[in-house]
């Protein structure tokens, strides 16, 4: 992707909590939602998803011209197999990246695509799969810190246009999750955990947010693997103080899922 050297808006950094992978099939408040985020976004020449999904031993992009669409779950309907999200990739914004994040090596990645913590979401955002996509998964032997210090490398990229999407759920614990299908009410500890990391990202108190393991007893609950935490890290890493934060989406699913979506710009 080459620059233009020209000044530019930036583009706005979403994190959206993807939910369940049966969102992609369903029409609900959250994807109604996911629709009209998608509508009030400048359209972007890319997207750069980080999603939860993706959680690899060091850092990797997608770089296929054509990337598959994974169906990385179990148990689900048919249907939910059929799915097809066939955006084009950027071999070229798979390049940018990798550039940017030197000197950490990235690995130009041609076997995985795309999970469902991207096309589970953009299905709803953008339907006709016409924005390309590019997946940067998520180095599960770096700590938060150092997550922090490898996103902010990305800055560049809203200048030139490039959507960066997080995809995970700030509150994500499935072993309490309410499979049933009825509706239930978040847990406390679901609740207050939200709580302190949305007054934190409020208060621009990122060292909280970059430090959720230190939050007690909710943080263990809540995130209790980092996968669905960290690409909220990644959005945030994007954002300035002086810029407004929306949470276009809000909610829990299954007691245990929170829903919670933030735009930065
Ligand atoms: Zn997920």
């Amino acid at each position: 992707m080459a620059t233009t050297g020209k000044a530019k808006e930036r583009m706005p950094v979403l994190f959206i909590g993807h939910g369940n992978p049966m969102n992609a099939l369903e029409r609900n408040e959250y994807t109604r939602a996911w629709e009209r985020i998608a509508a009030d976004l400048p359209r972007p020449r890319a997207i750069l998803a980080v999603s939860a999904h993706w959680y690899t031993p060091g850092a990797r992009v997608t770089a296929e011209e054509r990337p598959r669409t994974i169906h990385d779950f179990g148990g689900f309907p048919r249907q939910l197999y059929e799915v097809q999200y066939p955006a084009a990739g950027s071999p070229e914004l798979a390049r940018l990246v990798s550039d940017l994040l030197a000197p950490t090596p990235v690995v130009l990645d041609d076997r995985w695509g795309l999970d469902h913590g991207t096309w589970s979401v953009l299905v709803h955002m953008f339907p006709t799969a016409d924005v390309p996509v590019v997946q940067l998964g998520i180095d599960e032997t770096l700590t938060p810190e150092e997550h922090w210090d490898l996103a902010v490398r990305l800055r560049p990229l809203r200048q030139e246009g490039v959507l960066i999407f997080g995809s995970g759920d700030v509150v994500h614990n499935l072993h309490t999750y309410a499979w049933g299908g009825h509706p239930v009410e978040p847990y406390d500890w679901a609740l207050r955990f939200e709580q302190v990391i949305r007054t934190a990202i409020d208060e621009d108190d990122l060292e909280t947010v970059v430090g959720y393991e230190e939050l007690g007893r909710d943080a263990a609950l809540a995130a209790p693997t980092p996968d669905h935490f960290l690409p909220l890290v990644y959005v945030l890493a994007q954002g300035g103080r002086e810029e407004p934060v929306a949470y276009p989406v809000e909610g829990f699913d299954g007691g245990s899922v929170s829903m919670l979506g933030v735009r930065i710009g």
